[in-house]
């Protein structure tokens, strides 16, 4: 598993293109400076994140007499660590639990929530777990069989009802399975139809509500499925979704897509929630726990 984790994470090198900056020439100069900030802005770390960075990074340059690019990569990388540490949960193993769990996934259609949902129950299967995979997005008749179908792939048991039913009764039906044994570990994919924003929001605070006051004593998140390639747009998603409701992390999907690999960054600077799992493919295998140390080294490689 290490070795396939690896593999995936060879995915997320060098997103930035600072090696590439570093390799140019050794000598620290004001046009190193431009670039380097210029290069955070492009891998859509944020304009004002990416000043802020680059003002730390050259303070603690001085102070510490440095005169490679090579060393500036470490204190970088420093920088980044102290950062993202910051964060309370960030890289904590959600699986890492003997408690029964329930995770309910919400974002944007077409982000890769119910692919997430998939990918995580294996996670959780491979873990040990039962998982149970929740078609709580009851508006969209294709997600339901989606969900089935990768249920069926991965011989995980899928909870659902006809399309039209309240998200909450499926909800409800899947911890009454768990209760009597049915399980131990539940995703819940949710609808995600931003058209009708307002209606969206009450009806993913119902399911919330209700799940979380039928599971005392469970492990319980919400997390929201960000869309790498999105961006900085993703990011107002993002807040939109976080002001209506208790986010508790966020999994970024499609990072393989995306040569903006800064977006990382900018997210936890942002919304100050942990990132657990970041997608780096559309198999169901392609899910890796966030971990900072080896994403910062990626990132900068
Ligand atoms: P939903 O509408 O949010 O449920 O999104 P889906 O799960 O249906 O995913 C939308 C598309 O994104 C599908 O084609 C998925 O295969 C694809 N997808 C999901 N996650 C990833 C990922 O991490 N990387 C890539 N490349 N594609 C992904």
């Amino acid at each position: 598993v290490l070795g396939t984790i690896k593999e995936k994470l060879a995915k997320v090198k060098n997103k930035l293109g600072i090696a590439n900056l570093i390799s140019k020439g050794t000598i620290l100069s004001d046009s190193f400076w431009e670039e380097l900030e210029e290069l955070l802005i492009q891998g859509d770390v944020g304009i004002d994140y990416s000043e802020d960075l680059v003002r730390e990074v050259k303070d603690r340059t001085k102070r510490e007499k440095i005169q490679t690019q090579e060393e500036v990569k470490e204190i970088l990388k420093e920088v980044l660590r102290e950062k993202l540490g910051r964060v309370e949960g960030m890289g904590k193993d959600l699986l890492a639990t003997e408690n029964k769990s329930l995770v309910v996934l919400v974002g944007v259609n077409g982000t890769g929530k119910t692919t997430t949902a998939a990918k995580l129950a294996r996670l959780a299967k491979g873990r040990g777990k039962r998982p149970i995979l929740v078609a709580a997005d009851t508006f969209r008749a294709a997600a339901t069989e989606q969900l089935k179908t990768w249920g069926e792939r991965l011989n995980i048991k899928v909870i659902a009802r006809e399309p039209g039913s309240d998200p909450a009764s499926v909800v409800f039906d899947a911890i009454k399975s768990a209760d009597a044994g049915g399980g131990d570990f539940l995703v819940v994919d949710t609808a995600g139809r931003i058209h009708t924003k307002k209606n969206l929001m009450d009806e993913l605070g119902k399911v919330i509500r209700v799940a979380y006051k039928e599971t005392p004593g469970w492990e319980k998140n919400v997390l929201l499925v960000l869309d790498a390639v999105t961006g900085q747009n993703g990011l107002l998603q993002a807040k939109t979704f976080g002001e209506a409701l208790d986010l508790t992390g966020v999994i970024l999907t499609k990072y393989d897509n995306t040569a903006k690999g800064g977006i990382l960054l900018a997210i936890a600077e942002q919304l100050n929630i942990p990132i657990y799992y970041v997608g780096l493919g559309e198999g169901s295998e392609d899910l890796v726990p966030f971990s900072v140390d080896e994403f910062i080294n990626g990132l900068l490689e």
